[in-house]
């Protein structure tokens, strides 16, 4: 009876042995074939039909890898596509593109780096030229457009970047904005009757226009530097705002108190009078009273109407006691203004003795870095000038 139990069972774990393997086969095969129908229906995690990088093509799992690439630029982008896509890009390898760069004249000389899509541009070349200010690199040889080292890379092709040269003065930094000082001297209200002399009209500024041109100043955020950043400028020291402009006011007559010192007042403006201290009224300075405007010297007495007593033709010792003077009663000397322009090396020698560091002439010119401080030109506005000619003075300076 034993015998027989013993053979029973074992013929039970021989049925157990072919059918449990086979059930699991039966359900393998009923799994297998619910996915497959699962993915002929879901596109792959990352594609997004039409609108990413890639182009999706079929929807079948086992292809979407190998339909996997790069368009060729025409009209696909990386804007547009989700984050998701962005990271299918660092998943897949991406292309590499060669950016050669051409120095030009005299002596070509290309080197080149590899870059990615959509990656920092790293390891441009900064060429030097002798005599030459290296500007950048650009998309062709005039025009284009500046690529930047940092920047991320758009291209999706090999390209040739050109370097872009400005011709330097040897003593003149001219690659730079320039800085237009502007000159005035006298101002009229002729609503009040007020009238020009005859032979000095262009000297006398009517109120209205003055305010118009410091209204245009103001509206287009011109920038008026100090003294020390202006001579941080000449020194190359400092960049200035690219609207930056100097207003000077000659000889400190009464009209600039009356006049043109409540609209720099208003606007804001900065603005300098190179004053002939001799000619000061008594208590006239604190007529000048305002945060904006700045008093410099003129010389006290050396701008002799008959041009015979000047700095330029008087004796060493009287130059320098007529400097001391001016500064003595304006407390400055930051800039001075030759009387009439005139200038030579003697009247040089005498404002650097007394501590002036900067002079200016009646030449007709504007600002650049590297100039010689004691032979600086201006441009003068005359009382006829329209708001355009001002502002094209300004914008060509
Ligand atoms: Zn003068």
């Amino acid at each position: 009876m034993a015998e027989e139990k013993e053979k029973g069972k074992i013929r039970i774990y021989k049925s157990l042995l072919i059918c449990v393997p086979a059930v699991f086969l039966i359900v393998l095969v009923f799994i297998a074939r619910v996915q497959g129908s699962d993915f002929t229906e879901t596109p792959a995690p990352g594609i997004e039909n039409g609108t990413g990088l890639y182009e999706t093509g079929s929807n079948d799992s086992s292809t979407n890898q190998e339909t996997m690439s790069l368009s060729d630029g025409t009209g696909s982008k990386a804007a547009g596509s989700g984050e998701s896509s962005e990271e299918s890009i660092e998943q897949k390898e991406m292309p590499s593109y060669k950016i050669s760069f051409i120095n030009g004249d005299p002596l070509p000389k290309k080197t080149a780096i590899n870059i990615k899509y959509g990656k920092k541009i790293k390891g441009m070349p900064k060429p030097e030229k002798q005599g030459y200010k290296f500007k950048g690199w650009y998309t062709a040889r005039s025009g284009g457009e500046k690529i930047k080292a940092g920047e991320a890379s758009t291209f999706t092709h090999d390209i040739k970047l050109y370097a872009r040269w400005e011709k330097l003065n040897k003593a003149v930094d001219q690659s730079t904005r320039s800085l237009p000082v502007l000159t005035y001297h006298q101002f009229i209200d002729t609503e009040k009757g007020e009238k020009a002399k005859a032979d000095l009209s262009a000297d006398y500024m009517p109120v209205s226009v003055f305010k118009e041109q410091m209204e245009f100043l103001a509206g287009d955020k011109y920038y008026t530097p100090s003294w020390d950043e202006i001579y941080d400028y000449l020194k190359g020291k400092i960049e200035l705002p690219k609207k930056s402009v100097v207003i000077t006011i000659d000889d400190g007559a009464a009209s600039f108190y009356d006049h043109a010192v409540p609209i720099l007042d208003k606007y804001k403006l900065r603005a300098t009078g190179f004053i002939i201290t001799k000619h000061l009224k008594k208590d006239s300075i604190q007529k000048f009273n305002s945060r904006y405007v700045s008093l410099q010297s003129h010389s006290h007495n050396m701008h002799g109407g008959n041009k015979n007593k000047l700095v330029t033709n008087q004796p060493y010792n009287d130059v320098l006691k007529d400097l001391n003077k001016s500064v003595e009663i304006l407390g400055n000397s930051d800039a001075f203004c030759y009387p009439f322009g005139y200038k030579n090396d003697s009247a040089v020698k005498a404002l650097k003795e007394v501590g002036f560091k900067m002079a200016f002439t009646t030449t007709y010119g504007s600002l650049y870095p590297g100039m010689d401080p004691y032979s600086l030109p201006r441009i003068k506005i005359n009382a006829g000038m329209t708001i355009s000619e001002f502002a094209h003075q300004i914008k060509i300076a």
